[in-house]
């Protein structure tokens, strides 16, 4: 068994991700940087340069590659600390042309503007709307489940969700969905599934105002998807007091996901993620922090 602390991130090779491992390595933590494409992920992981960094494979949206990783770990390690679930799209297609000069033309803006722009060159699909919940939902349930087992065989095991503000209740435009997803004692895992595949149908027939989903401003799919990772995360809590399981919005980050105009650097947006991911025992569970501090879903 390893005495350093072990953490997972997923999405690690680039972004808040690539930011969080370098944090934790540096802080003595030893980290599974992971990454859906081992090309990129290896070559991150080297970049950093950091000796307890060590790189294994992880598609989110992949649960037979859940499981390698969490056989990667059990042989390795034997138990986990810490699982950190980063990996996340946007859900959208963008249709800028010259991604330099956007990336010039949303600087001179401020932040509504910047946020309005990068809306309107987006498009979302009902294909990008069904990878985007198997991503940012189904995803980080996939790799909780597999890696589960391994954070109960912590004497202190943490699970940290990248959620976003997108992801708040006030989104919603329907009362009905918002205090069904409110309600956490009697939400159950089936139901918040069963939701995924009403936003989809919802979707496909052109119902996603009328049923209250939060389409206003685009990236409904990204809202509905962080919505019911929320709500994943809450009812996990509840399942498990003996773990510290949480979610957090980063800010507003600069990284791809946003043409690099976000107003806070990585080091900013990791902050509150690394809070929750080095909290001492018997710390928040089951709470949404926006950025670092503790707010309502
Ligand atoms: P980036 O777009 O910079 O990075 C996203 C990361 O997720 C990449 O490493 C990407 O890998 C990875 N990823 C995507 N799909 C998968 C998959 N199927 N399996 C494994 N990895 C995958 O995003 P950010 O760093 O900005 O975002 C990180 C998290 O923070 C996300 O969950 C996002 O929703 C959240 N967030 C970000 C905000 C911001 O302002 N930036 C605001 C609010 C929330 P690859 O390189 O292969 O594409």
């Amino acid at each position: 068994r390893s005495e350093k602390e072990v953490a997972v991130v997923t999405g690690g090779n680039r972004g808040i991700g690539l930011e969080i491992c370098r944090q934790l390595a540096s802080g003595g933590v030893t980290v599974v940087l992971t990454a859906r494409d081992a090309e990129r992920g290896a070559e991150a992981a080297s970049k950093l340069g950091l000796p307890n960094v060590v790189f294994h494979q992880l598609d989110v949206g992949d649960p037979s590659s859940a499981a390698r990783l969490a056989g990667f770990i059990e042989e390795k390690f034997g138990r986990l600390d810490i699982l950190v679930n980063n990996a996340g799209i946007t859900g959208t297609t963008s249709n800028v042309d010259d991604p330099e000069a956007f990336r010039q033309e949303l600087a001179g803006m401020d932040l509504m503007q910047r946020i309005e722009a990068i809306n309107r060159h987006s498009t979302e699909s009902y294909e990008q709307a069904e990878k985007c919940l198997r991503t940012n939902y189904h995803g980080i349930k996939a790799v909780t489940k597999a890696l589960l087992p391994l954070l109960q065989s912590s004497s202190h095991g943490r699970i940290v969700n990248l959620s976003s503000y997108y992801g708040l209740l006030r989104f919603f435009s329907g009362d009905e969905l918002k205090e069904e997803l409110s309600n956490i004692d009697g939400l159950s895992e089936q139901r918040l599934d069963e939701l995924s595949e009403l936003f989809l149908k919802d979707f496909k027939d052109g119902q996603l105002e009328a049923r209250g989903w939060p389409n206003e401003g685009g990236f409904a799919a990204y809202k509905a998807s962080k919505a019911l990772a929320n709500a994943y995360c809450r009812i996990l809590a509840k399942e498990h007091p003996s773990l510290c399981i949480n979610c957090v919005h980063p800010g507003y980050v600069q990284t791809d996901m946003n043409f690099g105009s976000g107003h806070l650097t990585v080091e900013e947006g990791a902050r509150g993620a690394l809070m929750l991911a080095m909290a001492p025992k018997g710390g928040v569970t089951g709470a949404f922090m926006d950025h670092t501090e503790v707010a309502s879903f």
